[in-house]
């Protein structure tokens, strides 16, 4: 089974892409934390992603389509995947089918959508663990402790990205380059659409009847 999680900013993919991969039993990777893997390490690929993802705007097509293509090769004969935040533009949803082969391409694509003054909220409000990537929220699900992730202890932190200039850029960059890509799954028939805007209980259970069904 591979399915891959679509939606904008702050729709909840993050939340719920480790969950969805346990109960399907395959791993799952979230393009945007590769990079952010990368920026850590301080290696060439995360410099050069960082002067893009500084400025809320896509690492061009071939640098992603490379490095995610690398993580499913690695993780092949697993019992499929699921992608979290790939693909994001149409040359990236056509590579990704091609690269797959014909008739084993995406099983499904979980499309996660909320009204964007919600999406405002959430983004301005994200918190993540620089250490185990655990996804908090200021005020919908705060932190136990101030700073600390419940999960692993590391600390929290506000993502660059998600102060408000940058949330705004990326919203309108999803609107114009991630957008069309609905479509063409819509047009392949494997679209499910899933109403983020509920409680995070309410949305899991959607996700996970859609991909039992
Ligand atoms: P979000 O939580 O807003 O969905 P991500 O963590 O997925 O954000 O992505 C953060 C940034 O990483 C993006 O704004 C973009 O610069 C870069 N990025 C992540 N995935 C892709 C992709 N598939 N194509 C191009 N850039 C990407
Ligand atoms: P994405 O990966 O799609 O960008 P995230 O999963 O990181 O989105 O969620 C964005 C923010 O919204 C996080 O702070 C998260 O805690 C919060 N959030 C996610 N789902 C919900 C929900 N159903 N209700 C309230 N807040 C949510
Ligand atoms: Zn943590």
């Amino acid at each position: 089974m591979r399915v891959v999680l679509l939606g904008p900013p702050g729709a909840g993919k993050g939340t719920h892409a480790a969950r969805v991969a346990g109960e399907m039993s395959v791993p799952m990777v979230a393009s945007g934390d590769l990079f952010r893997e990368h920026q850590k390490n301080d290696t060439s690929l995360g410099r050069l992603a960082r002067s893009y993802m500084e400025r809320g705007v896509l690492v061009p097509d071939q640098i992603t389509i490379d490095m995610v293509m690398d993580w499913i090769v690695k993780n092949e004969n697993k019992g499929g995947f699921l992608l979290d935040g790939f693909p994001r533009t149409l040359t990236q949803a056509s590579a990704l089918e091609e690269s797959l082969g014909a008739g084993s391409g995406i099983d499904r694509v979980l499309y996660i959508d909320v009204p964007i003054k919600v999406l405002i909220r959430r983004l301005s409000g994200r918190q993540v663990c620089g250490s185990c990537q655990s996804i908090y929220h200021l005020e919908f699900s705060p932190v136990k402790s101030i700073g600390e992730c419940d999960n692993c202890g590391g600390g929290v932190y506000q993502r660059e990205d998600d102060k408000k200039e940058s949330v705004l850029r990326r919203l309108e960059v999803y609107r114009t380059e991630t957008e069309p890509v609905i479509e063409y799954y819509r047009n392949l028939k494997i679209l499910v659409d899933v109403d983020g805007d509920n409680d995070v209980k309410d949305v899991e259970m959607t996700l996970m009847e859609a991909i039992k069904s």
